[in-house]
């Protein structure tokens, strides 16, 4: 075997992350910049590959001598021998490809042990108890990830123990306790597992690595990497680590703890963490003792505290990031045993970029480009109503902030039934593994009764930023009976509760939450962003309230009003409703008196808001199904309110007969009779009539029918009374001084002479206005370009059009002929699912298709009218990966709702960063060379 299959600590290249995994290369790192590292090696990934390509066991037995080598290197750095009766030397085997994925084979710690090497434990360093321990964790550990044994087994031996012995935790178990744990977790091989306990240590090292290897292509990693699609440019094979132990359990000036080197939930800067004394390995995370706050080392331990603080600082140079990482401290001297980049919540991410820019660790570029802007989402999430002041049923430690209500789960299953039918979920468990994922993935909240801030729930929550409480030890889950003992109180499954992420308070039944408000450092950021950016990120904004908040969250301007949005709402809806109805312009005449007052109201005030940035209103586009009322709807009604008169009058007649004793005939003709049936028969004919009306207009594919500029060519009164709203209200915010920018954009074009026509009645209305209220009336005129034969005319169109937006949800229905208000709740998630297609493109655009398209169209009408301003005003405007592709284009601007507006700014400016070739302040690393 001539290839190299591992490489040793102070050697291995820590930049090789596809080769040594991410544990393995960053061990590399930290051993060669001088941390105090226990000394080891890594199994690479190609080992793996190899491996699990091999047809005969003379790979696995070359690599074992390989792998034998490496081990008299630690031999030689501890002075201790690897299954030596007399001095053993234990290690660590942990498993760790090149991104951090679930479903891989878990970490075994005190690899060696035997019944030989115990003893051997025991007199290095004459501690009983801590060497039945460390051989008690070996066992279940090495049992459940190497021979397949049940975790749920080991903990049913312990459980039984520490109930006969009346005590709470495993540390409060005797040497003799201990000694019997090892003994029945003997006879658990026996009975669970084909395969004896290797005796050999060196046939236990075989048997781990083998594990490692093939968990690489276990059924839960490798659904995991098809489900998010992870390539094996990104991680190929998993490498295997393996480490001199070290010994938190050893006394009591030992101990184990992780840390972050700022506040993960903040990004403040002080290190934040959890240890415990005599605890080994995962003891801190399992939740199963209560660590304490790693300030507290700084009384305990002051000269330990001291050195994590220099490890804080040395970590932060080296990778100019907040790193998270594992110490432990082995009779008072410190080792680190693993440290990766921080995961935190975006409120931290971007507290962070800024500081890290301020303290000269990073450029501006990279700070943008180190926060996926999908995660930017988590500041907009809403919180609690301050007005609230109720009690919460139960109190954790906020985990993941955001506050969201939702019906309780108990299970993962339930949660992922429910979330995909579109319910909201709180996931509520004791606690949580990795197993759990896809009950997080179809949550919208998680709570735990267990567990503190660095705990499974919490790191997983807050990186996907969902809200979360863990440790609410007031609720008791009984996963079976679906329910949860919760003081007092029951709470079901199904039953609603509001989780507060930000202060750690569970509430019985649905809260009000409110929009949140930037802080300095998001504003910060943002500004940095859009000061890079090419694109200009404009709202879609559609009343006088939306334009406020555009401006708050700091819009460039609004791209697109969609007026026809203004009429939403019981009170404006029947103007609209009337207006479509109307079989004659005589019939629109009153409801168009009342829109041009309304509108034009609402545009001074959308204009008024929005100062001199730009303002582009879009004529009225109203699919008839979404406006008219539906005519099996209607006819329901009329069949309703008939049979309810039959029945008035039948009551009536009797009434009358009984009470004033007159004949039923003549009672049912009687005035008093008469009123009621009367009313009845008014509405009964207003419906009727509406009903007609709607069936002469109801069409059989609205959504390709008689909207947008149709509309406006067939009912020009529609669109003259429109224009005057706009160009009146401009005409008045002009007078009052502001520098109004005004673009008014004609949905649904398919070709010029339809935007001729509505250029001439633009153009004399402008003339007129301009003379009335003496005022220079400048107003831009665009063609939204959703139609595909737009698209392919759009050398004409800019003949004409001052500017284009591409409409990309219709343009999407369009091209792929999938239907915008069927496709995604009939098979488009059956097509993600299979597999058929990858993104949804209603979300993310189709760039070989309508991005092929908006490539055409925006060279064509370049072509005739250099320097059109382009921009997009589809759902895709926010979308990180399709803004890459508008800016590799070329386009101006973007245009995107309200909530979205941080996220499209920061991808505006990470594509620019990106696209624009070798930027020269940034490092290779962060290019990505
Ligand atoms: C579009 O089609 O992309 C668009 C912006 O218009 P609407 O969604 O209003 O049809
Ligand atoms: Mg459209």
């Amino acid at each position: 075997m001539a290839t190299k299959y591992m490489v040793s600590f102070r050697e291995g290249n820590g930049k090789d992350r596809m080769l040594l995994g991410l544990k393995g290369a960053c061990l590399c790192e930290m051993t060669q910049m001088g941390l105090n590292v226990p000394p080891g090696f890594v199994i690479t990934t190609k080992a793996c590959l190899a491996y699990l390509e091999s047809t005969d066991g003379s790979f696995f037995s070359d690599l074992m001598d390989e792998i034998k080598q490496q081990m008299k290197f630690i031999e030689q750095m501890t002075g201790k021998a690897f299954g030596d009766p007399q001095n053993p030397l234990l290690v660590s085997v942990r498993p760790g490809a090149a991104i951090s994925l679930p479903g891989l084979s878990d970490t075994i710690l005190n690899l060696g042990l035997n019944e030989a090497t115990l003893r051997g434990l025991i007199s290095q360093n004459g501690n009983e108890q801590f060497a039945y321990d460390a051989y008690q964790r070996f066992l279940q550990l090495f049992g459940k990830a190497a021979m397949g044994v049940s975790e749920g087994h080991f903990e049913q031996v312990l459980d039984a123990l520490k109930v006969r012995n009346e005590v709470t935790f495993d540390l409060e178990l005797t040497t003799e306790d201990l000694k019997e744990v090892c003994l029945l977790f003997h006879q658990l091989f026996e009975e669970e597992t084909p395969m004896k306990f290797p005796e050999d240590v060196w046939e236990q090292l075989a048997v781990a690595v083998r594990a490692i290897f093939e968990s690489w292509m276990s059924q839960r990693a490798t659904d995991y990497r098809r489900k998010f699609n992870i390539t094996k440019d990104q991680a190929n094979g998993v490498a295997c680590t393996i480490m001199a132990m070290v010994f938190g359990n050893m006394d009591d000036n030992s101990g184990t703890g992780v840390g972050f080197t700022r506040d993960p939930g903040t990004g403040e800067n002080q290190m934040f963490g959890e240890y415990l004394i005599h605890a080994q390995g995962e003891d801190v995370v399992a939740g199963v003792r209560t660590p304490a706050p790693i300030e507290l080392l700084a009384t305990e331990m002051p000269s330990i505290y001291h050195q994590l603080e220099d490890l804080k600082d040395n970590l932060e140079r080296l990778y100019r990031e907040i790193r998270d990482f594992e110490f432990t401290v082995e009779s008072g001297s410190l080792y680190c045993l693993q440290s990766q980049n921080g995961r935190m919540n975006a409120e931290a991410m971007v507290r962070t970029s800024v500081d890290l820019v301020e303290e000269g660790l990073i450029t501006k570029e990279e700070a943008l480009l180190r926060i996926d802007p999908k995660h930017l989402e988590q500041l907009v999430y809403p919180r609690l109503d301050p007005s609230f002041f109720g009690h919460p049923i139960a109190q954790g430690f906020p985990a993941s902030p955001g506050a969201v209500a939702g019906y309780c789960a108990f299970d993962v299953e339930r949660a992922e039934t429910w979330g995909k039918v579109g319910e909201s979920v709180i996931l509520v468990q004791e606690e949580t593994g990795p197993e759990d994922i896809h009950g997080f993935l179809a949550s919208k909240g998680v709570v735990t009764s267990k567990g503190q801030k660095t705990c499974h729930a919490a790191v997983v929550a807050r990186s996907m930023g969902k809200p979360c409480v863990v440790g609410a030890d007031e609720i008791s889950v009984d996963t079976n009976g679906r329910q949860a003992q919760v003081g007092p109180r029951v709470l079901h499954e199904g039953d609603i509760i509001t989780i507060d992420g930000i202060d750690g308070n569970v509430y019985y039944g649905q809260i009000d939450t409110i929009e949140p408000e930037f802080n300095p450092y998001l504003i910060t950021l943002l500004k940095w962003a859009d000061e890079v950016a090419q694109l200009t990120v404009y709202a879609n904004a559609d009343t006088p309230w939306d334009a406020v908040r555009a401006r708050s969250q700091g819009a460039a301007g609004i791209g697109l009003c969609r007026t026809e949005r203004m009429f939403e709402g019981p009170d404006r809806l029947p103007l609209v409703i009337e207006l479509l109805l109307a079989r004659t312009p005589a019939e629109r005449i009153e409801p168009l008196d009342q829109i041009l007052n309304i509108q034009r109201s609402d545009f001074r005030n959308i204009l008024r808001t929005m100062g001199s940035l730009s303002v582009t209103f879009r004529l009225l586009d109203t699919p008839l199904h979404e406006f008219l009322p539906s005519v099996t709807e209607l006819s329901k009604q009329v069949e309703d309110l008939k049979n309810l008169r039959g029945t008035v009058i039948a009551t009536q007649s009797i009434l009358g007969n009984v009470v004033y004793n007159v004949p039923e005939e003549e009672a049912s003709k009687m005035a008093f009779a008469q009123l009621d049936s009367e009313l009845i028969l008014g509405i009964i004919q207003q419906k009727e009539m509406m009903l007609k009306k709607t069936h002469v207009r109801a069409e059989a594919n609205p959504m390709l029918g008689h909207r947008g500029v149709r509309l406006g060519i067939t009912m020009p009164d529609i669109y003259v009374t429109q224009i005057r709203a706009i160009l009146e209200a401009a005409a008045d915010c002009i007078s009052e001084g502001i520098d109004v920018q005004l673009g008014i954009i004609v949905p649904m074009i398919c070709a010029v002479p339809e935007l001729t026509r509505i250029k001439a009645y633009l153009d004399e209305l402008r003339k007129e206005i301009q003379a009335e209220k003496g005022v220079d009336l400048k107003c831009k005129l665009g063609a939204m370009m959703e139609v595909v034969s737009a698209c392919l005319k759009a050398d004409e169109l800019a003949t004409v059009a001052e500017f284009f937006a591409f409409g990309t949800n219709d343009l999407t229905q369009a091209t792929l002929s999938f239907s915008r208000d069927d496709a995604e709740n009939k098979f488009l998630a059956y097509y993600l699912m299979d597999g058929l297609i990858d993104k949804n493109p209603f979300e993310s655009l189709d760039f070989e298709t309508v991005g092929l398209l908006i490539k055409m169209a925006v060279e064509k009408g370049r072509k005739i009218r250099p320097g059109i301003p382009i921009g997009i005003c589809g759902e895709q405007a926010s979308d990180p990966t399709s803004i890459k592709f508008f800016d590799q284009l070329g386009l101006d601007y973007v245009s995107c709702s309200v909530p979205q507006l941080p996220i499209a700014r920061l991808a505006a400016a990470q594509a620019s960063i990106l696209n624009m070739a070798n930027s020269p302040t940034l490092s290779p690393e962060r290019r990505g060379d």
